[in-house]
């Protein structure tokens, strides 16, 4: 049997990540949930929190030598101890938080989310033209360009249900040196009776 999770479509003001007491029944596939996460369209709900002590860098005197002798903040040591809250997560998923533990509206109005689009700006700050931000939109430039190679290869790749093909996307993406693990349709022979192949299909009667 496939794993399951729960997926919370609830939204609980006080603690977005941490539902309770919900009536929320509806269960995902485990790598539904993986992809949800992997997308940014849910989160891993927070079942609990716990407290680390850690010990960190003196914030007054830095661990300078010279102020550190001083220093009444560190005790002279050069370090302080400091609680840290750690998030435990749970199995369940949520998909009406985004990661910042806000209100995600793009999936509780059901909207169809947005696809991501280059404009103008990205392609000018992009080579620099705005001063900061050239890396990000570089990446966004490129993360766009893998979407339209994967839509391409998935329309090459003959009748394949979605998941065998994200699999081997998947695959190939970890190594696109090598050749893609699954056949690809290739172009007809050109074919002039027939009006096929890329020196004879017009796409219309000639
Ligand atoms: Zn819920
Ligand atoms: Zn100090």
């Amino acid at each position: 049997m496939t794993k399951t999770v729960l997926q919370h479509t609830c939204f609980q003001a006080e603690h977005p990540l941490s539902p309770v007491g919900c009536n929320c029944r509806k269960y995902v596939p485990a790598t539904e949930a993986d992809r949800l996460i992997g997308e940014g369209l849910a989160q891993l709900i927070i079942a609990s929190y716990k407290t680390l002590t850690v010990e960190e860098s003196c914030p007054t005197c830095g661990e300078d030598e010279k102020l550190r002798r001083s220093c009444t903040h560190c005790r002279t040591t050069g370090t302080v101890q400091v609680n840290k809250k750690i998030a435990v997560y749970g199995d369940a998923i949520i998909v009406t938080v985004g990661q910042t533990g806000k209100r995600q509206s793009n999936t509780t109005a059901k909207k169809t989310p947005r696809s991501p689009t280059i404009e103008a700006g990205h392609m000018m700050r992009s080579i620099g033209a705005y001063g900061k931000g050239s890396e990000t939109a570089i990446e966004r430039i490129n993360e766009y360009e893998i979407l339209t190679l994967k839509e391409r290869i998935r329309l090459l790749v003959a009748a394949l249900d979605l998941k065998t093909f994200e699999a081997a996307w998947t695959l190939w993406e970890s190594d696109t040196s090598k050749e893609f693990p699954l056949v690809l349709r290739s172009e007809p022979v050109d074919d002039a009776r027939k009006g096929e192949g890329r020196r004879f299909d017009y796409g219309r009667p000639v």
